[in-house]
C-alpha cells in the first residue's frame, strides 16, 4: 500500500507540515522546574467543585513553580455546548481565585500557543493525521452504526473483549483501490490508530507498561491494542487525539485530570510514543466523595446540591473560605501547617502532588463550615461589609436597599462581638449571616422564640414598663445591667442568679429571665450577642420603638 497516496486521498486540502507547527509552538522558555499546567472544559455550562478542585491543583503547580496556567476549551462535542458557559468558566474560577495566565479569555485569546479552542485547530490535528496515515500508523475506518454493532455482538456471543482491533477491525486492511472506491461513492469515514499493541493474545500475556503518575506513582497498566478513532467523520478530534497534540504543542509538563480518564491511560501513552513525543506527567486527582450513612460515594450531579459551583456563591461562601477548605482536603500536611502558621497567606504553603490523597477525597460541609467560620472571623468587617453587598447584588436584590449607603451601620452590626481574645465565630456564609443578623433591619425582624415560661405575660409588660421608664441612651455597660438588676428585685427576680440558685423558692426567676424578655423584645430571638451593644448599634430611637412596640 503506498500510505503517501492513501494520505494525500483522505487529506487532499492539508498541504502544511508538522514540523512547521514544532517550529511555531517552540518549548517555552521558562525557569528549570516551572510547571505548564493546563485546564480543559467542555463548556457545557455546569461547572462544578471537581473543576475547581482541579483548576486549584493546577493554579497552585504552575504559580508556585514560575509556570504556567492556561485555559483551553475542548469543545469538540458540539452536542454538550452551551452559549455563555465560557464566560461562567471563567468568571466562576475567578471568583475562586483561580486565574489564568494564558488561553481562552473573554477578550480573544491570550498568548502564543493558540488557538485555544479546539473546535480552531481542526487544521493541526488534520495534519498530524495525515502524517500519521503517511507513515501506516492510521488508516481510514468505513463502518457504519450497524457494522458496529454486529461486532460487538459478535463479540459478546464468544466472549471476547469489546472493541475494534486485531482481527475485528474490519478495515485495518482496506486496498486503496477499495478506500478510493467508496470515497468515490460519497462514503464518509473515521481515522483510527493502528495500533501496534498486541491482541488476539491470552489476557495473561497481555504486555503491561508503566507509568509514572505524580500523584499515585507507579501505574501497571495493559499497553492499548483498540484501533480508537482519531478522527471523526466531520474531520474534529476526539478527545484522545486532541489531548495528545494539544498538550504537546501546548507544552503542557502536567496534566491534572480525574481518575475517570485512568482507563483510557494506555491510548494516550501509546498515541505519544507513535508520535515520538515525550509523555508529560500524568497526575490523576482523587474522585470527591462523601459520606452517606456510614458509606462514602462518589459526589452526584443530581443528589448533591454542592458539587455545582453555583452553589457556594449563591449561598454567599467565601472565595477565602472555599480556598482555604479545598487545600485542606487536597494535601494531608496542610492542616498542621495552617496550624503553626496561623496567619500567612496560603500561597506560602508550598503544595505537592505527592501529599495529595489518591483514593476518593472525603468532601465535608461541616468541615468547610468551620474552616468558613474561622477564616471569617479573621476578615476585616469592612472587607466583610462589602462581600456581603456583592453578594446581596448578585442573588438577594431586596437586601442591597438594606446595606447600600448605609455600610457603616452594616459593618458595625458585623463587627459585634469579633474583638478580644475570644470573638465569636457563627458567621459561616452569607445567606446564614444575614440570617443571624436580620432583627437589625425591620423589613425581616420577626418574633422568634417566645418569652421565658416562667415570666407571666403582665409581668413581660412590667418589666418593658420599667426599662423604657429607666431607659438611658447614654448609660455605659454596668449602669445599664445595674438597672436591669433593679428591675430584676423589683419584680419578684433574683438580682443575681447565684441567689436564685440558693433558694428558688424565692423568686419568680432571676435577672437572666429579665434580660431574656429584653432581648426578645428588641431582637425577636432568645440568644444574641451582647444587648447593650446591640443598643448601641440600633441606636436610641430604634431601641425605644421596638419596646414600645411590644407594650
Ligand atoms: N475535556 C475534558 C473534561 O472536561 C478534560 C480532561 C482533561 O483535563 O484532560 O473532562
Amino acid at each position: 500500500m503506498n500510505y503517501n497516496q492513501l494520505a494525500d486521498l483522505l487529506f487532499p486540502d492539508i498541504t502544511g507540515n508538522p514540523l512547521e507547527y514544532e517550529e511555531i509552538y517552540q518549548q517555552r522558555k521558562l525557569p528549570a522546574g516551572a510547571k505548564v499546567t493546563r485546564l480543559g472544559p467542555s463548556p457545557t455550562g455546569f461547572i462544578h467543585l471537581g473543576n475547581l478542585y482541579g483548576a486549584f491543583v493546577d493554579e497552585r503547580l504552575a504559580h508556585q513553580s514560575g509556570g504556567v496556567f492556561y485555559l483551553r476549551i475542548e469543545d469538540t462535542d458540539e452536542k454538550r455546548q452551551v452559549e455563555g458557559a465560557v464566560e461562567t468558566i471563567i468568571s466562576s474560577l475567578e471568583f475562586f481565585g483561580v486565574t489564568f495566565d494564558e488561553g481562552a479569555a473573554l477578550n480573544g485569546d491570550k498568548g502564543d500557543y493558540g488557538p485555544y479552542y479546539q473546535s480552531r485547530r481542526a487544521e493541526i490535528y488534520q495534519t498530524f493525521v495525515k502524517q500519521m496515515v503517511s507513515l501506516g500508523q492510521a488508516y481510514p475506518c468505513f463502518c457504519t452504526e450497524e457494522e458496529l454493532n454486529e461486532i460487538r455482538a459478535a463479540q459478546e456471543n464468544l466472549k471476547e473483549n469489546p472493541g475494534y482491533y486485531g482481527k475485528w477491525a474490519k478495515h485495518r486492511d482496506l486496498s486503496l483501490e477499495e478506500i478510493q472506491s467508496r470515497i468515490r461513492s460519497g462514503q464518509s469515514f473515521v481515522v483510527r490508530l493502528r495500533s501496534q499493541g498486541t491482541h488476539d493474545c491470552k489476557d495473561e500475556d497481555i504486555k503491561m507498561i508503566s507509568v509514572e503518575d505524580g500523584i499515585r506513582g507507579t501505574l501497571t497498566i495493559p499497553e492499548n491494542d483498540q484501533d480508537v478513532v482519531l478522527l471523526k467523520a466531520n474531520g474534529i478530534p476526539t478527545y484522545h487525539f486532541a489531548h495528545v497534540v494539544d498538550d504537546h504543542l501546548m507544552r503542557t509538563t502536567h496534566v491534572v485530570r480525574g481518575a475517570e480518564w485512568l482507563p483510557s491511560l494506555p491510548i494516550h501513552v501509546e498515541l505519544f510514543h507513535t508520535l515520538g513525543w515525550p509523555l508529560p506527567i500524568y497526575c490523576h486527582t482523587a474522585q470527591l466523595m462523601k459520606m452517606e450513612d456510614g458509606n462514602k460515594r462518589k459526589l452526584s450531579k443530581r443528589k448533591d446540591p454542592e458539587l455545582s459551583l453555583d452553589y457556594y456563591r449563591s449561598e454567599g461562601y467565601h472565595p477565602k473560605a472555599v480556598r482555604e477548605y479545598l487545600l485542606t482536603i487536597l494535601n494531608s500536611n496542610y492542616e498542621e501547617w495552617r496550624m503553626e502558621n496561623p496567619d500567612a497567606p496560603l500561597e506560602s504553603f508550598e503544595f505537592t502532588v505527592e501529599k495529595m490523597s489518591n483514593s476518593g477525597t472525603l468532601f465535608d460541609l461541616d468541615k468547610l463550615n468551620d474552616i468558613s467560620k474561622d477564616v471569617l472571623v479573621k476578615l476585616p468587617a469592612t472587607e466583610l461589609c462589602q462581600f456581603m453587598i456583592d453578594w446581596a447584588k448578585a442573588y438577594k436584590p431586596d437586601l442591597v436597599g438594606c446595606f447600600e449607603g448605609r455600610e457603616d451601620y452594616l459593618t458595625k452590626i458585623l463587627d459585634l462581638g469579633r474583638s478580644g481574645d475570644k470573638p465569636r465565630k457563627d458567621f459561616i456564609f452569607a445567606r446564614q449571616i444575614f440570617e443571624f443578623i436580620s432583627y437589625f433591619y425591620d423589613n425581616y425582624f420577626k418574633a422568634e422564640d417566645p418569652y421565658p415560661e416562667n415570666v407571666s405575660s403582665s409581668d413581660v409588660k412590667n418589666i418593658l414598663s420599667s426599662y423604657l421608664k429607666s431607659y438611658d441612651h447614654e448609660d455605659d455597660q454596668s449602669q445599664w445591667f445595674e438597672k436591669i438588676r433593679n428591675i430584676a428585685s423589683d419584680n419578684g427576680y433574683a438580682a443575681k442568679p447565684k441567689d436564685y440558685k440558693k433558694n428558688p423558692e424565692l423568686y419568680k426567676g432571676h435577672v437572666g429571665d429579665v434580660s431574656t424578655v429584653i432581648r426578645i423584645a428588641l431582637m425577636g430571638r432568645a440568644m444574641s450577642p451582647d444587648i447593650w451593644e446591640i443598643q448601641q448599634i440600633l441606636g436610641e430611637e430604634k431601641t425605644i420603638e421596638r419596646i414600645k412596640k411590644v407594650l
